[in-house]
Formats: structure tokens, sequence, C-alpha cells
């Protein structure tokens, strides 16, 4: 077994380590871990596709034998486990690589292994990337080497990995961590970490709030004695779990002003009170883009960016593709994707971010959400009716449709068409969907480009 309590004297050389999940995440630990010497060993239970092609790559190009459809008995004789986020730690495989004493990871703590940079760690419910990407272009030109990484795309390891092969100076990760990746962390050090909010996601696999928001404090487990929480403290339940740490809590918000960055009227004061920006003068639109954006310029004055490279950013910046993506104008009626809207808070502000009338559709796989919790905001705000599809669509249906004209239809395709003929001039057809995405697609990017793709053949209805 490989003694992992002490980072500086875990030594891979020659060591049995399984990869359990042919994910990105994973793949790339194993290509990592066989840098560094490790006699490697790759299992997937499953057989679709991508599972293949990553299997074919890691045999082909790195000679890395791999299982996929079946974990065999040859996981368990094992130095090491790296596991990825998609496998729940109270599943079968893991208490029986428990019960053996086999000491098991996460991606994110094992690339953290091998790699002394800064890292600043986003986690939260919603805004994760949004706000990771929005710091990356605050501090990239002043700070050249920042590298951003994690959950939005770019596995860590991939990156450790390209540091230990052009070894750099003065390297900054930002680093984008779901609750998940945050599961057998040990050693996991950053300099900063950001919450954006704690809301009810996720509880298919994490069973309770408790222990939701257990894992999310993972991340501040070995925070580094000068480092930093940037948190959201308008969000009472993330106040509350982080109100141990006194002394390095930095609060953002949108309503208070003993903050670094305070709202006064319609206009954004900084350090020393001094004028930033006008909220109108922002780039991104909506409350929640607000508060993306206090995070990152409150991280980024504690990394000493100065205040004209967050202005130009807070000014410049595009958003990220599929989170209340524009995607055009047909016959005076808006399409807006929000494809990456997995849960029920991300509906709320994405209707909330809109003064038009919304043709809004709901539906994919269900998480276990309560759609209830959205009849306050159907109200209150301007959707004129719900198309709902997929897995949730009935039970999204039975729900909301007393409040609002609700049309129940079978999957996205039907959706759209169904939205076209709902909306009029002057509406906003906006997906937002609530749910994941994995009942008709692989991933909400999927999902998000197909919506796209309707979108462009709306003459030649889809
Ligand atoms: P994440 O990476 O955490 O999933 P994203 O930045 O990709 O978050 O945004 C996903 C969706 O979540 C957005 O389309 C928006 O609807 C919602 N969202 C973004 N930022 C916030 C925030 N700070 N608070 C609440 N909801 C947000």
């Amino acid at each position: 077994m490989i003694d992992i309590n002490q980072k500086n004297k875990i030594k891979l050389k020659d060591k049995k380590v399984i990869v359990i999940g042919l994910g990105m995440s994973g793949t790339e630990a194993a290509k990592l871990a066989s840098h560094l010497g490790a006699k490697v060993y790759a299992s997937d239970i499953g057989t679709d596709k991508k599972t293949h092609y990553n299997a074919m790559s890691l045999m082909q190009n790195h000679h890395i034998p791999v299982e996929t459809g079946i974990h065999s008995e040859r996981i368990y004789d094992a130095d090491l486990w790296i596991i990825s986020p998609g496998i729940p730690k109270d599943s079968k495989i893991i208490l029986k690589a428990q019960s053996k004493n086999i000491p098991i990871v996460g991606e994110i703590e094992f690339a953290s292994w091998f790699t002394k940079a800064k890292i600043i760690a986003i986690t939260g419910s919603n805004g994760k990337t949004t706000t990771s990407n929005l710091l990356y272009e605050m501090v990239r030109n002043h700070k050249k080497n920042t590298i951003i990484a994690g959950n939005m795309g770019i596995p860590f390891s991939e990156r450790v990995l390209n540091e230990l092969k052009k070894p750099k100076n003065n390297i900054i990760y930002i680093l984008e961590i779901s609750s998940f990746q945050m599961e057998f962390i040990k050693h996991f050090s950053p300099s900063i970490v950001i919450y954006t909010n704690i809301t009810p996601d996720h509880l298919d696999r994490h069973k309770s709030m408790e222990e939701y928001i257990n894992m999310k404090m993972m991340a501040v487990k070995n925070l580094k004695p000068d480092g930093f929480i940037v948190y959201n403290s308008d969000d009472s339940r993330l106040s509350q779990s982080i109100s141990g740490f006194s002394k390095q809590l930095k609060p953002y918000s949108i309503i208070k002003n003993d903050t670094l960055f305070f709202i006064k009227k319609n206009l954004i004061f900084g350090p020393s009170k001094k004028l930033v920006i006008a909220k109108e003068d922002l780039s991104l639109s909506g409350k929640h883009n607000l508060y993306n954006f206090l995070a990152a310029a409150t991280t980024s004055v504690l990394m000493k960016i100065p205040i004209n490279h967050i202005i130009k950013a807070m000014k410049e910046f595009n958003g990220v593709e599929h989170r209340l993506e524009y995607v055009n104008q047909i016959n005076g009626v808006e399409f807006i994707n929000d494809s990456k809207a997995t849960n029920i808070n991300s509906v709320i502000v994405a209707i909330e971010a809109f003064q038009k009338p919304i043709v809004l559709i709901l539906g994919g796989y269900n998480k276990g959400a309560n759609f209830r919790l959205l009849l306050p905001h159907i109200k209150s705000n301007n959707v004129k009716s719900i198309i709902s599809y997929g897995d949730a669509g009935e039970h999204i249906n039975t729900v909301l449709g007393d409040a609002v004209r609700s049309v129940l239809v079978s999957d996205l395709n039907s959706a759209v068409k169904r939205a076209l003929s709902e909306a009029t001039p002057g509406d906003i057809v906006l997906l937002s969907p609530g749910c994941a995405s994995y009942d008709q697609f692989e991933n909400f990017e999927e999902r998000g480009n197909f919506f796209k793709e309707c979108i462009k053949k709306v003459e030649l209805p889809c």
C-alpha cells in the first residue's frame, strides 16, 4: 500500500494504482499516475462510446491496461485507488476496497500532490463556471501563468501533468470543484476558496443537505493559514456553515456595505470606497451574475490584481456558453439557451433575469428536485407558459399546471416546436430546464447545442 498520510513522502514508482471510472478526470489521472512511474490499471463498468474511446486512447497511446463493462477482482490488487467523481462513496466497490484498507483518493486530491502552485478553488451550488472564468479574465493579464482547470472540462490532472512536463514559475490554478470532487480529500490545500452559494442540489447522491454541506466544507479543510474564504454573505445557509473560520472570511454582498465591494443605488464601489463601475456597464445581466462579478472582483483584490484589470473584465467578459446564452431573434422572439440550469435555483435566477414574457422549457432527468419551489417565482415573474418534457415532464406538468398555461410533450425536439407556436413577438423562449440532461443527452452541452440547432433550422422545423 502507499502511505498517503505524509504528502511529501508519497512515491508512485512501481506502485499498483487503480483508476476507477474512465471519464475525463479518470483518464487524465491515469496518464498522470503512469507518467510518475506507477503501474496503472483502469476500470469502468460502463460500455458507452466515450468510455470505450477513453479506454482505447489509454491502451494505444499510453500502454495502460484497461477493463470496461466490468469491475473485475483485479481492481482490489492495489496500492492506491483514484476514483472518479461519478462513483458514490457508499458504492459496493468502494466499501469493499475500504475493507481491504486500500487508500482511496479523488482526482483533485491526487493531482494536488504533484504541484506546489497556488490554488484558488471555486465551489458552490451555482455560478462556479461563470465565476471561475470571470476570475480568470481579471487575473490572467497581470499574472501570466494563471491556468484554469477542473469541473468545467479540463481535468486538474491534465494541467498538473503539463506542469510536470514543462515546469513554470508562479503558476496559479483557478480550479472549479464540484461537491462530488471533494469526497476523499486529504491534503488538498487551496490559498483561497470561493463559495458562490449553497442550495439543495444533487440530493439524489448526497442524501441529505447536511451531507452536501459537509462535502462542500471539505474544500477549506486544509486552507492555507494565510488563506481566505470568499463567500456570498447574503446566503444565510452558507454564512452559517463557514462561521467557524472568522479570521479568514471575506464576504461579498449586494445588500450590505461593510464588504470590500458594495453597491449604492446603481453604482458599485470598491477598495477605499472608490467608484468602480455602474451596474449597467457590467457585461452580464441578472442578479446572479452581479454576485459572480463581486465574488471574482473580491478574490482578485486579495490576489493583488490592479483595479483596472478587474474593471476591464467586468465590462468585457462575454459569459460562458449554455449559461443564459443569447442565441438568436426570430420574428421578434428571443431565444435563450440556459441548458446548464440543472437545478431549481438556476431556473429561478434565469426567470428573474428577464423583464419580457417568457415561454419556459423545463424538463430532462429529475434529480429529486421539488418543482413546487418554482410556483411563487412563476407567479411573480413573467412566465406566460411552460413546456415540460422528458423523464421529469409529467411531474413538472402536474406540479405547475394549475399556476400557468402548461403543455407536456415527449422530448426537447417537440418542446422547441411547441414553444415556437406559443411565443409571440416580444417574448423570450427560454430553455432553463431545471433538470439533468442524461435522459436524452450525454450532457448539458449536447442538450444546449441541440436546442441551438433547432433554432437555426426554425424555418425547417427540427
Ligand atoms: P455551475 O458551474 O455552478 O453549474 P454556472 O456558472 O455554469 O454554474 O451557471 C449555471 C447556471 O446557474 C446559470 O445559467 C444560472 O442560471 C445559474 N447561476 C449562475 N450563477 C449563479 C449564482 N451566483 N447564484 C445562483 N445561480 C447562479
